[in-house]
């Protein structure tokens, strides 16, 4: 039986599809492997959000073509968003791929690998489809679970390529996602992760009157789920309604991502984002409001066209006035086809560079002092597993999406646990085992 290696690139949301294509591929009867010598099919699942990542795409595409060589009856496959862009850079610069596929037709992998084999014909096909409601899921991580609540993007900020990689909002219905939900759950799952570029417009695109406040709520009421998380919400939809549900919602974590992207007005408006910092503080200001001790993380970018040593600063500025848990931080990339790319005043790369590094550094102290706040108090842990540094260590998350360790023995990978805090640093919290928790929620 021919075995599958799949490799992914990028969001949650690809981690998820790489996950359905597990998913079909196995009920298809293929056989997956994490060793790439192993594999007779490597399978590609890209990203295009940033340049860095489309070259990274390559250069794992040009190791593969030397394995290729060596054995040539190796079936190659390239999916995602770069496809979805561009796929005739990847047939170019890598002609030897025998499947491009897009964003929205990976069900028809099986279809696709039949051709290939059989006709042994190349498939590029990107077609935009309606991917099927409900698909097989082979989920990598056992005890918390990726589940989209839509997909696609309505909001074309100007520096971004999702929305044409990705098309227009689509939401899955309510009673769909309550059964993958409940699926996952029956299988040992404690914890769900909604994913959406932009969770807060949920619905609207649905005949049933439902938004995403209303849709947590029945995600809460899901028996033997511990945890709910989600991601992203775009600060000018985050509803009043929904922050009360949150604070309200006794499986809804305490942790909200909140992308910011930029601190001074005048960038927010070039990136079409909609709202501005004084609009942003008022929320923060609400959030916290509702849920004191929330977690906030963010998305910044650095660097954008027109961005001045004065803008940059508002930026931090607003990283110190916010004081985040965390922010995962990008040096703007041009990509061909989105507006900002088109931009007079790009920022040179230097420039771009030393800013990142700057942020980067500000923003890791802020980060630990927060983390530091929670040392002598005791959190609940969701237990996923040893360690990835030490086999003998455990490792997990807080509600407020914090990386813990602590000593515990093996049977309590899956299980709720008390963890007093006892040291933290800026990547994780270290602590000691209290008790083990109750299945309170069972
Ligand atoms: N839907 C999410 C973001 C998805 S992309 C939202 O609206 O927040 C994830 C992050 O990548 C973005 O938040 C942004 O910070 C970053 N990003 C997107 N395009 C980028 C680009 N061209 N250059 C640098 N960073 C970018
Ligand atoms: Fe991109 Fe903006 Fe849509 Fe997020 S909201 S996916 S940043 S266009």
């Amino acid at each position: 039986m021919s075995c599958v290696y799949i490799k992914t690139y990028g969001c949650q949301m690809n981690e998820y599809d790489s996950e359905v294509i597990a998913g079909i591929l196995q009920e298809e009867g293929y056989e997956l492997t994490s060793e790439l010598k192993k594999a007779d099919i490597v399978l590609v699942n890209t990203c295009y959000v940033r340049e860095k990542v489309k070259q990274k795409v390559f250069s794992f595409l040009g190791e593969l073509k030397k394995i290729k060589k060596e054995k040539p009856s190796l079936i190659l496959g390239v999916g995602g968003c770069l496809s979805q862009k561009d796929p005739e850079e990847i047939k170019k610069r890598a002609p030897f791929v025998d499947i491009i596929w897009g964003t929205s037709n990976f069900h028809r992998l099986p279809e696709f690998l039949k051709i290939v084999k059989k006709e042994k014909k190349s498939v590029v096909n990107v077609e935009e489809e309606d991917l099927p409601h409900l698909l097989p899921v082979k989920r990598k991580k056992k005890f918390s679970a990726f589940v989209p609540v839509m997909r696609g993007c309505n909001n074309f900020c100007s520096y971004c390529n999702v929305p044409y990689v990705r098309g227009r909002e689509k939401s899955r219905p309510p009673d769909v996602i309550l059964k993958e939900i409940k699926d996952a759950v029956s299988e040992g799952c404690r914890e769900v992760v909604l994913l959406g570029q932009n969770v807060n417009s949920y619905g609207k695109d649905l005949e049933e009157k439902i938004d995403f406040a209303d849709l947590l709520s029945e995600v809460n009421r899901v028996e033997g789920l511990c945890r709910i998380r989600f991601t992203t919400s775009h600060p000018k939809d985050l509803s009043e309604k929904l922050i009360l549900q949150m604070a309200y919602l006794d499986k809804v974590c305490e942790h909200l991502h909140l992308p910011l992207q930029a601190g001074s007005n005048k960038i927010l408006k070039l990136m079409r984002r909609c709202y501005t910092r004084e609009d942003y503080l008022k929320l923060v200001e609400k959030v916290r409001l509702f849920i004191p001790d929330i977690a906030l993380t963010t998305d910044i970018i650095v660097g954008f066209p027109g961005e001045t040593e004065k803008d940059f600063e508002d930026t931090l500025w607003m990283l110190e006035k916010v004081r985040f848990d965390g922010a995962f931080t990008f040096a703007y990339s041009p990509i061909p086809g989105t507006r900002a790319a088109g931009f007079e005043n790009q920022v040179p790369l230097e420039v771009k560079k030393k800013r990142l590094r700057r942020l980067i550094q500000f923003q890791q102290k802020i980060t630990e002092e927060k983390n530091r706040a929670f040392i002598g108090k005791e959190v609940e842990v969701l237990v996923e597993g040893p360690s990835k540094k030490d086999p003998d260590i455990l490792e997990g998350r807080t509600r407020h999406n914090k990386i813990i360790v602590f000593k515990g023995e093996k049977h309590l990978i899956g299980e709720l646990v008390r963890v007093k805090v006892e040291e933290a640093g800026c990547w994780a919290l270290k602590g000691r085992l209290v008790e083990k928790k109750e299945k309170i929620f069972l």
